[in-house]
């Protein structure tokens, strides 16, 4: 049988054996955390916390700026030290709630639900006051992907189990360590819609996974469990929509207008830590690895924590790094100041050596075609490439520019190192800021 996947796509070093087999361990944190107020698509929390005040683990620090929005909880018990902007990685300052941390780690007490007695009503409210947003890197307020216009409308919901990113690992361990917390929060999502089917889509490299998830489904007869060509992107969206379903949704499209939501594994775990045990947004897993770092693995770390605090738990640098990247090596944002606080987006750091890096200068494009063989989002790289640097808005757009996902296969793959996916993601952001005015 053919495998489940996309056009295009490409098969990059993936890095992933560094971290892969250790379990994951809790980071307990020591200095100040910082919350920034704007770690999610949509509308900056308001804080309803003032300097002085005390406030305990678990407890809300910051109220969602509107419907797309979420709240913000201390993760740590201490004083409010101060409420002012601080770096994050985008290299943005964002106004921030900075708790000083008293380690005693006092926590609020948390309300349990038995699930079958919740309205979808109550999940959904259960699901926003946590402040769950997608983990995956977009930070999108889940309650509101899980509240679509035509819900009875929706035929899928799909894990995405793929973690096609290079380096990662986390979604590998939480499948590992904790498969029943990602099943029963599928079958949480799944109590929304009453015609969907659960998918469990996983890239075929974690046959481990695929066993497990199928052993604990096996008596679930409306989840399945979907093996993936192991391939970059696998786990985008549409990408992701379309090796599953056979869907194909485009650029002016929400998963929702096909019928599908796509939750990613630790959205899921999450949505199922505020639903049956009342417990917020927290903490999240994070793959601190790298050949440049002593100790690669994961960690459940409290959102709020400073990346140094990161490195040094998993044993320091043991070289100079050549690249610091918050996230995957495909998508994350390279860093230049480690001096910045783990966000509800923050799924990897990565310290990658000169070896790792490709050294090469950009130089001019051969027109080998390469770029276009990859790219998943069947438009031709070099060509918007061109119309981004020389500021050609509507030709870019006319030459389906809007359908990138920015998933970086066209970079990786020029044999001329041309920064592709950056001028096509500039241009992308441009015109998006044009188009919300
Ligand atoms: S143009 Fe966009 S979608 Fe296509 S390969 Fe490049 S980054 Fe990916
Ligand atoms: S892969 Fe690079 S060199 Fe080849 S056509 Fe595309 S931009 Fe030009």
């Amino acid at each position: 049988m053919a495998k489940l996947t996309f056009h295009g796509g490409i098969h990059p070093y993936d890095g992933k054996d560094l971290s892969k087999d250790k379990p994951m361990k809790e980071i307990i944190p020591r200095g100040e955390m910082v919350y920034p107020l704007s770690q999610h698509i949509g509308a900056p929390a308001v804080p309803i916390v003032t300097k002085g005040d005390h406030v305990l683990v678990g407890q809300k620090i910051a109220e969602a700026g509107g419907f797309v929005s979420a709240p913000i909880y201390a993760t740590v018990s201490g004083i409010v030290k101060t409420i002012e902007p601080r770096r994050v990685v985008t290299g943005d300052m964002v106004n921030s709630i900075i708790v000083d941390n008293d380690q005693q780690f006092e926590e609020v007490t948390y309300i349990s639900h038995d699930v079958d007695t919740l309205s979808k009503e109550e999940i959904i409210h259960l699901i926003q006051e946590a402040g769950v947003v997608g983990m995956g890197g977009a930070g999108f307020p889940t309650h509101v992907k899980l509240s679509p216009k035509e819900p009875e409308k929706i035929d899928y919901v799909i894990a995405n189990c793929a973690e096609c990113e290079p380096y990662l690992t986390s979604d590998y361990r939480r499948m590992i360590e904790e498969p029943e917390k990602v099943v029963n929060g599928l079958k949480i999502v799944l109590k929304l819609f009453e015609h969907a089917r659960g998918i469990l889509a996983v890239e075929d490299n974690k046959p481990d996974c695929i066993e497990i998830l199928k052993k604990l489904t096996k008596d679930e007869p409306n989840i399945s469990v979907k093996a993936l060509q192991t391939k970059y992107p696998q786990g985008a969206e549409r990408q992701l929509i379309y090796a599953t379903t056979g869907r194909a949704i485009h650029s002016g499209m929400l998963p929702a207008d096909a019928g599908c939501i796509v939750d990613n594994v630790d959205t899921i775990v999450a949505i199922y830590h505020a639903v049956t045990e009342g417990k917020p947004l927290m903490n999240r897993i994070v793959t601190v690895t790298g050949n440049a770092i002593n100790d690669p693995r994961n960690f459940y770390v409290r959102i709020g924590m400073n990346y140094h605090d990161l490195i040094e738990e998993a044993g320091g640098l043991k070289t100079e790094p050549e690249k610091v990247v918050s996230g995957g090596p495909m998508m994350g944002i390279a860093l230049f100041d480690l001096n910045v606080p783990t966000t509800k987006t923050a799924s990897a750091l990565l310290c990658l050596t000169k070896d790792e890096v490709s050294a090469m200068e950009p130089s001019a494009c051969i027109n080998c075609g390469r770029c276009v063989e990859v790219c998943p989002g069947r438009v031709v790289p070099k060509k918007l490439a061109v119309c981004a640097e020389r500021h050609e808005e509507e030709e870019f757009v006319a030459n389906h520019g809007m359908e990138c996902c920015e998933c970086g296969c066209c970079s990786y793959i020029c044999p001329a190192k041309r920064q592709l996916t950056q001028s096509i993601k500039s241009m992308r952001k441009m015109v998006l800021a044009k188009k919300k005015k």
